[in-house]
Parts: structure tokens; sequence; C-alpha cells
């Protein structure tokens, strides 16, 4: 395995180019950041995060505070949820989340007072172990998108790690919120790098930016220079540059076997604003419970950087930003990577970074006609792959073929059914087929 080591390396490399350029529309990127009012509701989803669902910990009618536990799990992983706001628990209920699954939720309705709850005290940590124990109470999970608890992520051996890379990239168009979440809290951003550094021994950590961000880079480079352990590696702005095994490979040269992981390859990759949400967390002991969402698209008359309360619900993030009645399409997330809704009283959880609303000029679902072999699906996948060919594999529910195939490695950016001329579902049947390859895989466990 290459190593880094311990001495400088190039702050700026030239990256292998596959991948995309798109518009990135991020008109909103300069724009503060601005706060939502209370909501008249949150709705907290016991599973907002990868692993277990949480249980609920609270009844109908029992009035709550700011930061108290309101779900939790004793399984191996998972991830504590807790209030947002001081209130009466009105119910327990089924919500659909913004993904269109459902699942039971503590639906509360806010008092005003924001009264913090008693169990909200700083951290005390000392060593990794205490980090980590601590990490479990902060409901910190990944906020790029993929909700990994933090804890979990970082409970590893580490004794082979040489590089914590912290996530910048945001390469999604439209959001901006962690360019927000870097000028707006550089302090943070650093003091959970430092305190990670610190406690873990991982002798170094770089901050991944696209370089559409030269305000956030310089930023970043002046208050980190007094730590030698800390730099800011500046990236070409291309589409899915942000992609972890994407971002490893530009970054460090390095590529992740299959089947494994960043740590395999000596790396950790945590989001900025999940790195900044670890300070702020050992700072003040809040948990988790606040989202910065970009708020966009040409249905929004008030397009912003909004802070929302988790749990809110979609449809009154929308009004509240002015959404032109009978939106021809809500996508929460970005663009390429987002999911487009089908109900907004659907609340927002913890890792989603966008909210975006189109109207009559919005997208349309495109006249798909046949392949005309160009190859350019292939020709651009950031991972290799061949979209096409498991496009039709996936067809003729060829699991052989689609392990051959690799359609495991996709990371759906959808940068394929972006390229494509003849507008073939590519990703769609990629993110089928890699749910294809899970089934098969657990029906051979289970015979084994
Ligand atoms: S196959 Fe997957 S990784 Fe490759 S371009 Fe398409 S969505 Fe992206
Ligand atoms: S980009 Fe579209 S038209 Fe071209 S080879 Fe791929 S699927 Fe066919």
């Amino acid at each position: 395995m290459e190593r880094l080591g311990g001495g400088a390396i190039s702050r700026r490399r030239s990256v292998e180019l596959k991948g995309i350029h798109i518009p990135h529309n991020k008109a909103t990127a300069e724009q503060e950041t601005t706060v939502m009012p209370l909501p008249s509701k949150v709705m907290l989803p016991m599973q907002q995060h990868v692993g277990a669902p949480c249980v609920p910990q609270v009844k109908r009618r029992q009035q709550v505070e700011v930061g108290q536990l309101i779900g939790h799990s004793d399984a191996r992983l998972t991830c504590d949820i807790y209030s947002p706001v001081s209130g009466i628990v009105r119910e327990i209920r089924q919500v659909h989340y913004s993904n269109g699954w459902s699942d039971e939720a503590v639906v509360i309705e806010p008092d005003g007072e924001q009264t913090v709850h008693e169990s909200v005290q700083k951290p005390e940590v000392t060593d990794f172990a205490s980090l980590v124990e601590a990490l479990k109470h902060s409901g910190i999970v990944g906020l790029g998108g993929a909700g990994f608890p933090a804890w979990a992520k970082m409970n590893t051996d580490l004794s082979t790690i040489d590089t914590w890379l912290v996530n910048g990239a945001e390469c999604e168009p439209y959001l901006s919120t962690d360019y927000r979440e870097m000028v707006e809290h550089a302090d943070t951003v650093l003091e959970g790098i430092k305190a990670c550094l610190d406690f873990s021994g991982v002798p170094r950590s770089l901050i991944c930016i696209e370089d559409n961000k030269p305000r956030a880079i310089e930023l970043l480079r002046q208050m980190a220079a007094d730590d030698p352990r800390i730099d800011v590696f500046e990236l070409p702005a291309r589409y899915p540059q942000g992609a972890s095994r994407v971002i490893l490979r530009n970054v460090t040269g390095r590529s992740v076997p299959r089947g494994g992981h960043l740590t395999d390859v000596g790396a950790l990759l945590f989001n900025v604003t999940t790195m900044s949400e670890i300070g702020r967390y050992l700072r003040t002991g809040m948990p988790l419970t606040k989202r910065r969402l970009t708020v966009m698209g040409d249905a929004i008359a008030r397009p912003q950087n909004l802070e929302v309360y988790v749990g809110t619900p979609i449809s009154e993030i929308l009004e509240y930003c002015g959404c032109a009645p009978g939106p021809r399409k809500v996508i929460i997330g970005g663009p390429m990577m987002g999911t487009t809704q089908v109900e907004l009283d659907v609340p927002v959880v913890r890792q989603n970074c966008g909210l975006l609303a189109f109207g009559v000029n919005g997208p349309v679902v495109p006249r798909q006609t046949a392949c005309i072999k160009c190859s350019r699906c292939i020709d651009h996948c950031p991972i290799r792959l061949s979209p096409i060919e498991i496009h039709k594999a996936y067809i003729n529910r060829d699991t052989a073929r689609l392990d051959e195939l690799m359609a495991d490695l996709c990371v759906e950016c959808g940068t394929c059914s972006y390229v494509c001329p003849s507008k073939q579902p590519l990703v769609q049947s990629t993110h089928l087929a890699r749910a294809l390859l899970r089934a098969e895989q657990r029906k051979a466990k289970g015979r084994r």
C-alpha cells in the first residue's frame, strides 16, 4: 500500500479526469445561512441512520425538552435520536420518509420555550475510547447523505490509518451547505479535526475542496496554518468528485479493493459538516438536532441556505421559502443523487442537505430512444463500469453477469444517465441491479 508518509505532499494533484463538468447553479453559495422559525410540529422517524432503527423512549402526551433522548437501540450499529424542540409528544405513528420508506416516528408539538434538557452537558473526553463513547450520545451521522453513525465509522483499528480525509468537495449542483459550514464555522471544522487527530493518533488530515470554492480554501488554509498535521487539498471541480472512492483515488492515488473499505487502504473519510458537528458537540454537548438545507429551484421565490430543526415537514419549509403552488418536481438532496418526492408531509432527517422545487419550466421526463452505442456512459463513469451492459444484464435479471460487471461498485452518481443521448434509465438500472445482487447474496448466505 502506498503511504503518504509524514512529509509534505502536493496540495493539488493532477487527477484522472473521469466524471463530467455540469453547471454548478450554486446561486445561494454567498448568502449567509438563515434560521427558520419553529415549525408547527417535528416528526422524528426512528431510522435516520445506517443500522438498526431506534425504539421510542417517550410516550404520548409526555413533555420533552431540547436535546432529550427520543429514540435508542441496544443494537451494535445504530445512532440515538434527540429532540430538537421542547414541547409535547402528540403521537407516535407511521410516517413516510423522503426516500419512500415508512417507519415509526415520534411527533412533537413545540411549546416555543426551547427549554434545554439537563442531560445536555459538555462531554468529558480524555482519550480515543472516551471520544467514541461521547459520540455515541451525539446523534451525529454522516451528513454528506450517507447517514453512517460517526462513532461507528471511527471505531476501527486505526493503527494502519495514515490519512483522515475531510470531504468538502460538495460537487452536487445547487447545494452549498458544506460550503457555508466551511466559511461560517471554520473554527468548529478545525476543532473537530484536531480532536480526532489528537485522540486517534492519525498523523494527517486533508480537507478536500473543489477549486470552485477559493474562499473556503483560503480561509481554512489560513486557520490551519499553525497545525502541520492539517492541510487543504484542492481538487478540480468535476462531478462526482465527492464520491468516496473517487476522492480517495484523486487525493491519495489509492483504490479500495472490491468489497473493501477505505480503512483497508489506510484512510478515513468524514464529510466536512460532520467534522464541524463533532467540534460543536465536544464544545457544547448539544446533540445533532438541526440541519442546514440549500432550498432552491425555479419554483422557490426566496432561495437560501436555511437552518431547520430535524423533523420539520418539507411542506412547511417550501411555504417558508415562498414555493409556488403545485411544483412540478420536488427533490430532497441534489439534482444528481437526490430523491424525487411523491408527498410533501415528510420530515427532514439528519442526513438531508438540500430541498429543490421546480415549476412549469422545470425538468420533464425525457423521451427514451434506442441506444446508439456511443459509449459515453462508459467513458464518463468515474468507477470505470459499463452502465449499458449493467442495464442489459439487469433487464435479463442475469445476476452472474451483474456480478462479473461489478455492478455493486456503482456509487449511483447518475453521470451515465446525464451523458446518455438516448436517455436510457442507466442509474435506475444500476440501483436496482445492486439491490438484486444484495438479495442474491443474502439468499446464498441463508443456504450456507
Ligand atoms: S454506473 Fe454508477 S458509478 Fe458509473 S456513472 Fe453510472 S451511476 Fe455513476
Ligand atoms: S451513453 Fe446511452 S446511447 Fe451511448 S452507449 Fe451508453 S446507453 Fe448507449
